[in-house]
């Protein structure tokens, strides 16, 4: 794509001069590469925001597993360490993603809310760590 200097009507990468009003474009740099190249950054808080989402959905959906109830079972524990290894894998790709968001001028929302969801699946997952020790020795008490 390129942008007439006299009247920035856009026109086609080959146009040698304006469809609008005929001025020169021989000197105009085609402007494609750097348009996808925003649009592609422009994208990935939006991917940063869906891996924060899906880390913590797997996080919170271990309060479903009943492991302080009688009937608690093996496969409820290997469930357990499961979504803990899917928060944490996917906690990894947020902030893989999230790299250098705040080195650009304007963080769009879905970015903060991408840095904010991040936070919070950073604190279940450092709590799950901490009480994985105890989970562990309860697990293996099963057997
Ligand atoms: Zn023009």
């Amino acid at each position: 794509m390129k942008i007439c200097p006299k009247c920035d009507s856009q026109n086609a990468n080959n146009a040698a001069v304006c469809k609008n009003c005929g001025a020169s474009l021989n000197e105009v740099p085609d402007l494609s590469d750097a348009v996808a190249d925003v649009e592609q950054k422009g994208r990935k808080p939006a991917w940063a925001f869906l891996c924060a989402l899906i880390s913590f959905a797997s996080s919170a959906s271990k309060g479903l597993l009943p492991l302080e109830s009688e009937e608690v079972t093996s496969t409820h524990y290997i469930l357990y360490f499961v979504s803990c290894a899917v928060s944490i894998l996917f906690l990894v790709f947020c902030a893989l993603l999230l790299r250098g968001i705040f080195k650009k001028k304007s963080i769009p929302a879905i970015g903060l809310a991408a840095v904010l969801l991040c936070i919070v699946c950073a604190i279940m997952v450092i709590l799950d760590v901490f009480s994985l020790p105890s989970t562990i020795a309860d697990f293996r008490a099963l057997f």
